[in-house]
């Protein structure tokens, strides 16, 4: 089968095409503009593979799009491409409703077009696989409660609200016109070649250099933690085994606040990384607390039980196993990082600012 994988240059793009290039036979054609958040390099390992393709193309271009579709004939859409940094969202909010309204927009009718079309055999099991974040039902109250596949939307940041409004085209999209779409939305990921503005690898940067690790508020704020491998292994049992028309939810039932992620993270450095920068004798002496993000949601757990019992997806890791896994990442990785941090890798030169 040949899956066009919109955004594989980013995060959980690249995880998800080194999945399908490392452990199956099938071929990979990422779709992908390369914002500041795509990087080519995250795909080094597997570019060589003559199963896979890369095409630099903007998903709001509707006549690119139709060209890729006609000229690479897929079996199936994982739909990444994003804007996916919340702090981004709030300071300008325009991209946000650009790429993730507008692009998905783009994107379905293009889908459309080019299934209504296709042959009656391979029409049948075209899918169109839309990946989206559990930051759509907004924040939870009581520790106990999860979200389910059937909780109400209640987005709270311009990005959460642009997701939300992808998702409900994408099954506009399959309820009125029949396109065969699956809707996964998942929690927070970590892991290898994840962009230094976000919370996990800031704070494995930031530790190593001596720098100060900001934590919003008094960083209680509670998130359910995934590897973005086991994110990716998921993403790749829904757009082969799922049902036409489901949603899952995927989530690692690892529920940690973010000062307690910040601490792990230092004490995993204290044993691997024990010469420290001059003037730090504990990575945890460089907390410090930052005003709080306006609108922050305080608690995300997810309850993927439906993904578990129907499609057999369970996490290999768990948060400890994970996070170890990750710092051990940077830690062995600092070509990858360094050209994030000088811009050389593509984009453009960042003043990183934390996000989860
Ligand atoms: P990312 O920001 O790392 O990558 C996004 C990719 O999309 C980049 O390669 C970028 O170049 C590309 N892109 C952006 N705008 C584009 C456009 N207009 N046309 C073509 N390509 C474009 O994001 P990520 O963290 O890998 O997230 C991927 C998807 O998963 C997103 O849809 C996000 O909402 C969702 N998600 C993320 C998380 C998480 O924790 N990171 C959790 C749940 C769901």
């Amino acid at each position: 089968m040949k899956i066009l994988v919109t955004g594989g240059a980013g995060f959980i793009g690249s995880a998800v095409v080194r999945h399908i290039i490392k452990e199956t036979q099938d071929q990979v054609l990422v779709v992908d503009c390369l914002t500041y958040a795509g990087n080519l390099e995250s795909l080094a390992d597997v570019s060589q593979s003559d199963r896979y393709h890369f095409e630099q193309v903007n998903i709001c271009d509707r006549p690119a799009v139709d060209e890729v579709f006609l000229r690479h004939q897929p079996d199936a859409v994982m739909h990444l491409a994003a804007e996916s940094h919340v702090d981004r969202s709030i300071d300008g909010p325009s991209a946000f409703i650009e790429t993730n309204i507008v692009g998905t927009y783009t994107l379905l009718e293009a889908a459309r077009h080019y299934w209504m079309n296709l042959a009656d055999k391979k029409k049948a099991a075209f899918r169109f696989h839309h990946i989206s974040t559990d930051e759509v039902y907004g924040d939870l109250n009581s520790t106990d409660e999860l979200f389910t596949e059937t909780t109400a939307y209640a987005p709270s940041s311009p990005y959460s609200a642009s997701k939300a409004s992808s998702d409900h085209l994408v099954r506009a999209w399959h309820r009125t016109y029949g396109l065969p779409i699956l809707v996964t939305n998942c929690s927070n990921n970590y892991g290898p070649f994840h962009f230094p503005e976000k919370l996990i690898p800031l704070i494995i940067l930031n530790a190593i250099s001596g720098k100060k690790l900001p934590v919003y508020g008094d960083g209680g704020q509670i998130r359910d933690w995934l590897y973005v491998e086991d994110h990716a292994r998921a993403l790749y049992c829904v757009v082969t085994s799922g049902l036409v028309g489901e949603t899952y939810n995927i989530g690692g039932h690892n529920e940690r606040r973010n000062i307690d992620v910040v601490m792990t993270i230092c004490r995993l450095l204290d044993e691997m990384k024990p010469v420290k920068p001059v003037g730090v004798s504990q990575y945890e002496d460089l907390i410090m607390h930052v005003t709080d993000r306006p609108g922050h949601d305080l608690r995300y757990a997810i309850n993927s039980s439906k993904i578990f019992r129907e499609l057999g997806w369970k996490p290999q890791e768990t948060f400890e196993s994970g996070i170890r896994k990750t710092v051990e990442w940077y830690l062995n990785h600092q070509t990858w990082w360094q050209h994030v941090l000088d811009g050389s890798y593509c984009g453009e030169r960042l003043g990183l600012n934390q996000s989860v």
